[in-house]
């Protein structure tokens, strides 16, 4: 159930799948904090799980963690 990410995988995903760029180059598992870049210009840190699982994909302030579903 649990795929292997690698970092070319999940930029392909950020691209294709958020308005936000991927700034971290290394990916060393689930529980790293990567960094991306929101549309607006502000960067954020999250890991991979919720970008993709809770759909944080986006800074907190377009997208503020009480408002997001
Ligand atoms: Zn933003």
């Amino acid at each position: 159930m649990n795929k292997r990410w690698t970092i070319e995988e999940i930029r392909k995903y950020v691209n294709n799948n958020s308005e936000s760029t991927l700034l971290t180059t290394e990916y060393r598992g689930f529980s790293q904090k990567l960094s991306f870049r929101c549309a607006c210009g502000n960067t954020f840190e999250k890991t991979f799980t919720k970008f993709k699982n809770n759909g944080q994909r986006k800074c907190e302030v377009c997208q503020p963690p009480k408002a997001s579903r």
